[in-house]
Formats: C-alpha cells, structure tokens, sequence
C-alpha cells in the first residue's frame, strides 16, 4: 500500500504602500507590497507550511526563525526548496497543491501560469499538479480592504 499525507498550510502578510508585490516567487507590478522578516511571499509560505506539515516536519518558522537576521529579506524560493529537501529527505515525494490567495487587488488571473510554473519548477513537480485560486475580501475586513493578503494550500504527498 501507498502511503499518503495531507499538509495544510496558511499565512498572512500586511500590506503597505509601495510595490511590487512579491508572490509565488515573482514580482508583481502593485501599488502596495508585503510587510515581513523575509521577502514575505504570502503564498509561497503557505505552501511551504503545507509540505512541511503533511511529513510533520514543523513550520517555515520553525526553519527559518525571524529572529535571526540572516533571514532578513531572505528569498522564500530557498525555503521552498529546503522544504522540498526536507520531505524528500523522509521519503516522501509531493502528489499536487492546491492554494488560493486572498487579496482584494491585484487581480491573479493574469499571473496564475506563470506563478504555477515557478512553483512547479522549484518543487520539480509539473505545472498541473499545482493549482491556484484567487479570492477578493469583497470590500470587506482587512482583506478586502486592502490592508492584508493571505494565502492558503493544501498538499498532498506519497511515499517514494
Ligand atoms: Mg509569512
């Protein structure tokens, strides 16, 4: 029997003025961006926790504490693929994600390839194992607006 785990993953960034947005590895052309200890790439941390915790191996900030400065806008790309290492090193091999971002603006359908790709391409996965989904805050709550993004994934691994 095939041995399988499921990892949810969730995070959540403030927004402040000045962009680009940095998220699922690219740069997005906004007129607000991302507040955190990294380069607080709100998606691609969610992912991250997600993998992890499928193989229960913790959290992103368990790997990458805020607390020490050589993390300071570090590039969440390496903390993917240390995650990647991580659970490949127990034996496991990532199945598919399937995330959403919540963000009022900008609008993700025209980035949504391109950030599937770059998140395939880092977990050396292909680009339809990775879904992603955008949702607004309708206006409403720090969501909508516009004081907050958040992000959210599922994964699933199988046993090598
Ligand atoms: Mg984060």
């Amino acid at each position: 029997m095939v041995g399988m785990r499921v990892g949810i993953g969730h995070d959540t960034h403030r927004l402040a003025p000045g962009g680009p947005l940095r998220l699922g590895g690219i740069d997005i052309p906004h007129d607000k961006g991302s507040v955190g200890h990294s380069d607080a790439d709100v998606l691609m941390h969610a992912v991250v926790d997600a993998i992890l915790g499928a193989a229960a191996l913790g959290d992103v900030g368990q790997m990458f504490p805020d607390t020490d400065p050589t993390n300071r806008g570090r590039d969440s790309a390496e903390m993917l693929c240390a995650a990647r290492d991580a659970v490949a090193a127990v034996g496991w091999r990532i199945v598919n994600l399937d995330c959403i971002v919540f963000a009022q603006r900008p609008k993700l359908l025209p980035h949504r390839q391109v950030i599937r790709k770059r998140l395939a391409d880092l977990l050396d996965i292909d680009p339809d194992r990775v879904s992603l989904k955008g949702k607004t805050g309708e206006h409403v709550g720090p969501i909508g607006q516009e004081k907050a993004i958040a992000a959210e994934c599922v994964a699933l691994l199988e046993s090598k």
